[in-house]
């Protein structure tokens, strides 16, 4: 072993508390010290292929230097102002080229630091929307197995679970439904209309349940559900954090449906992977409920770094590369490649499902025990593909793809082939 390896990893442990995970008994840590496109390295030069864009958030790959570039000249002109009273050129653009991008009628931009305080302004835009009107309203709606972010309005709309109990006494109340189908549609617009007279808006990830194990629904029955809930006027908060930016296969996955929301989330690949950044757009309907002479309609939420310059024009670099022929193209390849993944693996007998939503894909394993996110599949699978050079965080049962867009075809192949060697290990 490595002593720079093993030092970092001491060092580590002695100060860094990591998210999710019981440091008790944590596997061994892994120091990086560099990355480029798909690949991560650690402090011995060994190679991982980062298949889950680093919590998927990476799009077109690790230290892209177009990126870099622009974010050098921005950190030597305007690194940072406050934004309450003042503006600066990226997050002018960002919120035109943004508002422009989007299929779907949003007019104004609020910027924020990650998806969950993204999610925060959402719920208060709509919440203070009611109230600015005098609405009495106190009912949100939301999937069961939803996951909208770690702050307490946003695990409050979230699934509830081991991660959420030892708050749950501190959670507000949320009513939730099951994701939609045809055969549930009915039932689940009957339990909305009994309480529309209270409820004031539906959240939902739209597509996928990313966290909740890449859970997919059909856009047609999602599109359903949201023009039900607004012809009872319940408002629409798009969580777009996960799906947007290209991951569905196309920009948003607001491009697949047919009703349009009023409130919409963004922040994971929003600036590539870069830097922490979240937006919350809305409607003008939305706007002009806070619009006012009236000092105390204002949205009061702002956070130090809000609409970071730096943070910004990472986020218009990301789009410049995004909407390049090129990384169009490189979506489809991915997706391409998971359908023809999926179609051989569909009779594996070791398989439950296989499923995938544009670039996204994701496999449930048979398991004999319980299939929770303590089951022991993870322990087996996480080292078996990182000794493979390949970074994977299977879901429990189920094991997920989240490719950076630059991911060649060969380390694509390369992956496929170990989930197929892993499979027919646990076969035996
Ligand atoms: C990750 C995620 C969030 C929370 O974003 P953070 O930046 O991790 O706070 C919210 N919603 C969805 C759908 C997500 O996947």
């Amino acid at each position: 072993m490595n002593s720079k390896q093993e030092e970092m990893k001491c060092r580590d442990y002695a100060v860094n508390w990591h998210p999710y995970t019981q440091m008790k008994t944590a596997t061994d840590i892994i120091p990086i010290v560099r990355a480029a496109g798909s690949y991560l390295y650690d402090a011995n030069n060994k190679q991982y292929i980062d298949a889950v864009s680093s919590w998927w958030v990476t799009l077109h790959g690790h230290a892209h230097p177009y990126i870099a570039q622009k974010l050098s000249e921005q950190l030597h002109t305007l690194e940072q102002v406050i934004f309450a009273g003042f503006t600066h050129q990226p997050a002018i653009e960002l919120s035109e080229r943004l508002l422009a991008l989007l299929p779907v009628a949003q007019t104004k931009v609020f910027y924020t630091d990650n998806g969950s305080t993204a999610i925060e302004v959402a719920l208060k835009m709509a919440i203070q929307a009611n109230y600015n009107k005098g609405g009495k309203k106190t009912k949100i709606l939301a999937f069961k197995n939803g996951y909208h972010g770690d702050t307490f309005g946003a695990m409050s709309v979230s699934g509830r679970g081991v991660w959420t109990d030892p708050f749950g006494a501190m959670l507000f109340e949320v009513l939730f439904i099951d994701a939609p189908t045809k055969s549930n549609l009915e039932e689940t617009k009957a339990f909305i209309q009994q309480h529309a007279e209270e409820t004031i808006c539906f959240i939902y990830e739209p597509l996928v349940q990313g966290a909740g194990g890449m859970l997919m629904h059909q856009a047609e029955d999602l599109s359903a559900l949201m023009q039900f809930c607004k012809s009872k006027g319940i408002l629409l908060i798009q969580d777009e954090i996960f799906v947007g930016f290209g991951r569905t296969g196309k920009l948003f996955a607001a491009n697949h449906l047919t009703e349009s929301p009023d409130v919409m989330c963004f922040s994971k690949g929003l600036t590539g992977g870069t830097l922490p950044l979240g937006i919350t757009t809305c409607t003008e309907a939305i706007y002009q409920s806070f619009f006012d002479s009236d000092k105390t309609k204002a949205l009061f939420h702002g956070h130090s770094f809000t609409a970071s310059p730096l943070a910004c024009t990472a986020a218009l670099a990301s789009m410049d590369l995004l909407l390049m022929d090129e990384t169009q193209q490189n979506i489809a390849a991915i997706s391409h490649q998971h359908h023809l993944f999926i179609q051989r693996l569909k009779h594996h007998p070791q398989v439950l499902d296989a499923r995938q939503c544009g670039t996204i894909f994701a496999m449930e394993w048979k398991t004999s025990g319980e299939t929770s996110y303590f089951s022991d599949m993870h322990d087996i699978l996480y080292p078996f593909f990182l000794e493979r050079g390949i970074l994977m965080r299977p879901l429990g049962n189920i094991i997920y793809l989240v490719p950076p867009y630059c991911m060649s075809e060969e380390d694509l192949s390369y992956i496929y082939s170990c989930i197929e060697e892993a499979l027919e290990l646990m076969c035996k």
